[in-house]
Parts: C-alpha cells; sequence; structure tokens
C-alpha cells in the first residue's frame, strides 16, 4: 500500500494519478512556438514587408541532401506554409567547378518527397549574375568596391586577428576608374585565376572580421552548368546570397548559426543596395547533427567515391535517398524534426530519437507478417504429412481496418534458428526440449527431439507434437503457455535477401574526433547480408518501397534491387533500441 500524508490510497488511485502526471509531462513536452517563428508572429503583427512572409530554401548543387537538409526545409517551406506565404527554391550556383546537374535533379526530388512544393519559383544564383555584376560595377563607381592585385595569401595575412586591425591594402586607394577598367578586363578573361580579385571597402578595423574589406568577386576561369563561358568572374557567396534574397522579396531569410558572423556583411550588402523600406532578415538556427553518422557533404562524397558504401543512396547514408531507400517516411522524418525543435545552441542529436520516429510511424501503417531471417527447420510429427490449413492473421492490431489474412500452415515449418536452444538458461520461454510454445496464430507445439548435423553440430531439425485442440481461437486455445513464436510454412515459404543495416559508424561523433580520421570509426558490421530467409507466401507480390513489420523482429521495406523472381528487403529499423542496451 501506498501513503500520501496520513492518507491510505488503493495503489489503483496511484497509478492514475502516475498516468495524469505523464500525460501533463507529454503536454510540456509539446513543442512551443521556435524563436524564429516568435520573430515572423512579431514581423507579421507589426505589418514589416508589407507583412508578407516569403522564405527561400538555397542549396549548393555540389551533392545530394542530408537529414541536416530536411531540418532548413522543415522550417523554410514550413513557416511560409503556415503564415500563408510562398517559399523559392534557390541553388546557390556560385562556383562553377563544384557544381552538377545531377544533384539539382536529385535535390528536387527530395524536397516534393518530403513533401514540400516551391510550384513554379525554382531559381538560380546564376540567374543573377548580370544583376550582380551590375551592382558591382556600381559599388566601383561609389568607391565602396576596389580591385586588389595581390595574392591570396596576402591578402589573407593583412587581415589581422580578432583582437588586432588588419592593415590596408596599397590597392585601397586606387582611383575608382581604375578598379573598374581593371574588372572589365578580369572579366574578359586577360588576368589569370587568383591574380586579382575585387574587395568591397568597409572597414579594416571592425571587429567584426567579416567586414573587412571581403571579397566579393573572384577570376575562376571554368564553365558554368547555366552560363557557360559567359563569365570569367563569380561572385562569393556572401556577395551573391543576401542580393538574390533582395531580387526575390525574401522577407525571412533563415540559415544556420555559422552565418551569425556574416550578418553584419549581409546587412551592409542590401542596405547599398535597397531603395524603398524593404529588408529582408537573416535569422540564424542550430544546425542539426546527428549521432553516429556525418554531414559534410564533402565526405559523404568521399565515402561514395572510395566505394565505402554503394552510393548516395546507400541506405546507411544519411542523406534523404539513403533513408528512404533505407524504409524512412517523409512524415517520419518531418516529425523527427519537430521534436529536435530549433534554438541557438549547437548539439548532437541523438539517432535513436529518429528510429523512434520511424518506429512510431510504421507501427500504424506497417503490415505484420511472418519472415524468417535464420531459418531452423520444424517438423510436427503428429500433424498429417499431405495437410494445409489456413489461418487467419490480423494485419496490425494498431489498425483493425487493415484486415486480416489468411497464413499457410503445414506439417514442416521454419522457426528463428535462435528460438530453439539445447540448453536453455532459466526463463527462456521460447523452444527447448520438453518445452511448449505458441505458433502466432496456430496451435501450440512441444519440443519432442532434435537432430544436429553430424559434422558442425548446429541443430537441423526440431521434432515437435501439436495438441489439435489448441488452435488460436479454439477450445484450448487459451491454454497458457509463455512463449509465441513466429514462423513460416516450409512448403510456401518466400526465398528473399535481407539487408541488414546497423549504424555505418560506430563512434558517436567520428567527425568531431581531432587525432582520428573519420574513416577510423566506420562500423564493420554495418551492413549484413542475410540470404535464403524464409518468408510468407503473401510477400511474394511485395514491390518497392513496400513496408512491412516482421513480427518479432523489426521493419523492413522491399529494395529496388528486388525482382519478381529474387526479392530483396532492407530493414529499417529494429523493434526495439539494442543500442541503448548495449550502451547502458
Ligand atoms: P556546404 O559546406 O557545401 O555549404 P551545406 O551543408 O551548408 O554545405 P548547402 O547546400 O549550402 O549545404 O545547404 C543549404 C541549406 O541547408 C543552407 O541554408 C544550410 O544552412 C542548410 N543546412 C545545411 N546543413 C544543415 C544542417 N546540418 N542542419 C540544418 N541546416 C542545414
Ligand atoms: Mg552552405
Amino acid at each position: 500500500m501506498n501513503y500520501i500524508g496520513q492518507t491510505q490510497i488503493h495503489p489503483i488511485f496511484v497509478l492514475l494519478k502516475l498516468i495524469r502526471m505523464a500525460e501533463e509531462k507529454k503536454e510540456e513536452l509539446k513543442p512551443s512556438v521556435s524563436f524564429i517563428e516568435q520573430f515572423i508572429i512579431d514581423d507579421l503583427k507589426a505589418g514589416k514587408n508589407d507583412g508578407r512572409i516569403h522564405t527561400r530554401f538555397p542549396p549548393e548543387p555540389n551533392g545530394y541532401l542530408h537529414i541536416g537538409h530536411a531540418k532548413a526545409i522543415c522550417l523554410d517551406f514550413g513557416m511560409a506554409r503556415k503564415y500563408g506565404g510562398k517559399c523559392n527554391l534557390r541553388f546557390d550556383d556560385t562556383n562553377p567547378v563544384k557544381e552538377e546537374v545531377e544533384y539539382i535533379d536529385s535535390i528536387k526530388e527530395d524536397i516534393r518527397w518530403l513533401g514540400f512544393d516551391w510550384e513554379d519559383r525554382e531559381y538560380y544564383a546564376s540567374d543573377y549574375f548580370s544583376k550582380l555584376f551590375d551592382f558591382a560595377v556600381d559599388l566601383i563607381k561609389r568607391g565602396l568596391a576596389y580591385v586588389d592585385d595581390q595574392p591570396a595569401d596576402v591578402i589573407s595575412a593583412q587581415k589581422g586577428t580578432p583582437t588586432r586591425p588588419g592593415t590596408e591594402s596599397p590597392y585601397r586607394k586606387r582611383p575608382a576608374e581604375e578598379s573598374l577598367d581593371l574588372f572589365y578586363r578580369m572579366n574578359r578573361g586577360e588576368f589569370e585565376e587568383g591574380s586579382r580579385v575585387l574587395r568591397a571597402r568597409i572597414d579594416m578595423t571592425s571587429p567584426n572580421m567579416h567586414m573587412r574589406d571581403p571579397i566579393i568577386y573572384r577570376i575562376i576561369k571554368a564553365s558554368h552548368h547555366r552560363t557557360g563561358s559567359k563569365w570569367n568572374v563569380y561572385p562569393m557567396y556572401d556577395f551573391a546570397h543576401g542580393q538574390s534574397d533582395y531580387f526575390e522579396g525574401i522577407t525571412h531569410s533563415l540559415c544556420t548559426l555559422e552565418f551569425e558572423v556574416h550578418r553584419p556583411l549581409y546587412d551592409w550588402l542590401v542596405d547599398q543596395m535597397r531603395t524603398s523600406y524593404y529588408r529582408p532578415r537573416q535569422i540564424e538556427f542550430n544546425r542539426l547533427n546527428l549521432s553516429y553518422t556525418i554531414m559534410s557533404k564533402r565526405k559523404l562524397l568521399e565515402l561514395v567515391q572510395d566505394g565505402k558504401v554503394s552510393g548516395w543512396d546507400d541506405p546507411r547514408m544519411p542523406t534523404l535517398c539513403g533513408l528512404r531507400r533505407r524504409g524512412y517516411t517523409p512524415e517520419s522524418i518531418r516529425r523527427f524534426i519537430d521534436l529536435i525543435g530549433y534554438t541557438k545552441v549547437e548539439a548532437i542529436n541523438d539517432v535513436s530519437l529518429l528510429e523512434y520516429a520511424i518506429r512510431e510511424d510504421l507501427n500504424m501503417r506497417a503490415p505484420r507478417v511472418f519472415g524468417v531471417l535464420d531459418p531452423l527447420k520444424v517438423i510436427i510429427n503428429n500433424y498429417p504429412e499431405d495437410r494445409v490449413e489456413n489461418v487467419e492473421i490480423l494485419n496490425n492490431p494498431e489498425d483493425e481496418s487493415m484486415g486480416k489474412r489468411m497464413v499457410p500452415f503445414s506439417r514442416e515449418l521454419y522457426i528463428e534458428r535462435d528460438d530453439f536452444l539445447e540448453n536453455p538458461p532459466h526463463k527462456f520461454f521460447r523452444l527447448a526440449p520438453g518445452a511448449e510454445v505458441r505458433l502466432k496464430g496456430a496451435y501450440i507445439i512441444k519440443c519432442e527431439s532434435f537432430r544436429k548435423n553430424e559434422n558442425t553440430g548446429a541443430v537441423e531439425e526440431v521434432h515437435c507434437t501439436y495438441d489439435p485442440a489448441t488452435r488460436s481461437g479454439g477450445n484450448a486455445s487459451h491454454k497458457k503457455v509463455k512463449g509465441t513464436l513466429h514462423w513460416v510454412s516450409a512448403r510456401h515459404a518466400v526465398d528473399a535477401e535481407v539487408r541488414v543495416y546497423d549504424r555505418l559508424f560506430d563512434h558517436e561523433d567520428p567527425a568531431g574526433q581531432k587525432d582520428d580520421d573519420y574513416r577510423k570509426f566506420l562500423n564493420p558490421d554495418s551492413l549484413k547480408i542475410l540470404k535464403g530467409c524464409k518468408l510468407e507466401p503473401s510477400l511474394r507480390s511485395a514491390k518497392p518501397p513496400d513496408k512491412f513489420q516482421f513480427q518479432r523482429l523489426g521493419y523492413f521495406c522491399v529494395d529496388y534491387d528486388s525482382t519478381e523472381s529474387a526479392l530483396v528487403f532492407n530493414r529499417t529499423v529494429s523493434l526495439k533500441d539494442t543500442w541503448a542496451k548495449i550502451n547502458k
């Protein structure tokens, strides 16, 4: 009995109170309005920018999108949707050297898959090259930019340190006409890459290093995927980004924290350009970092190029195409992003939370089926050899509207190898000599004997008897046994390959170890390919990307490599979080 104060309370009331407390806690845990959303609400209320909200998602097409990008996408598109605004897709294609059309197509596919739409607003920073060039010319004429003839290392040495002011370039006071002439000639291709740059003339003593005459244009003599060889000078990110926001009428430019220190430059450049009260506002939030993986596009590309994974869409990759192939749903990813929220503090998010989100989603939606990954033959000695019974099984106990199906039962079955032990420990409620278990949806069986392979010593067959009165739903079906096993009728089983994926790295923060290369932490067991798995016959017609719960094992989806004659499944996630246990 429990006591609260002096009164004796029945345990049922204690339980009810606990449930109520848990529900209240759940209320508290519901994501509140993020600081960004609050800024947006305040701006709209104050009628800023005519009460409009217009955001953009600005990927650089130099790799595939990953789950970190999903965090930005959900915010950019999500805020616009929620507050009746618009969100543009803008490819930040200012570096002709690293960018490829393949990436552009994949980025569009992934954003649509996540559930967002930019309608007809697909833009490219390269669309603005002419306008940006004109703006640079304007800055030169106004004495706000100059061509510097020094090499990059000298410019960088003159920048000073956060505590020591920079030194002015000898070219800083160069007449505007001279800079203008040189800038045009830079663009005509008269000078070598690296020989000259265009710099904004701001303040070499500013406490913000980004304001110390930043480089705004450089010479690159490479062909651009959209503008070809038209340009020999290309704008730097800082010079293109805010201006592109301005050209598109963006009101809230949401980006990750590393751009916080760029904000004064963002504002300075926009202020040199704007002609009215309209002004885009940059707001920064924390990046998504996920445990046991990496988020750098450069490193992900290395994994692909070095063959450490099968491609950008390898189901172990944190890319959106990888997660999709692994069996993740857009709903689960959006839910995960919702759970982690947006803050101003960098942190590593636990991948278990992502796994929780997919389990929660598939629990409601994935039909339950029987699949045996490591088959062991069970023979029911007293079951007639030619008999086949169809037993009825619920497709999803969480959702009866998903119906039932018939599963064939016969004399020879497969069960999971580790569901039988010759010498079971105490409390092993599965099959063992003399023990009884229920075969889910069918009968209670009792293990009478087993046979081992003479050479390997491995158990090859388990012989059982069944009790006909114990059929599920029948007279003696209420007979109590502690274990229930999944099974597949041997004669009806469909063979399949199952790819069991685990975390790609075995270190929580593989990229954050100063003395070790991230590749040192690649998990050697991140992929196990199981052949000859036995699945119930209803799965014969499964097609990608169908998703199932293999009972007692986890969630699985049909892989794109699957064919009618050779089924291939991916394990999305196990039913329980095994890592949480290992790490305790
Ligand atoms: P790069 O180093 O190539 O610039 P990036 O990851 O910043 O890589 P972008 O294509 O520039 O890639 O990113 C597009 C948008 O997605 C940017 O607004 C960026 O801030 C955001 N973003 C990128 N990575 C993350 C992340 N891990 N979490 C949240 N947002 C991210
Ligand atoms: Mg970037």
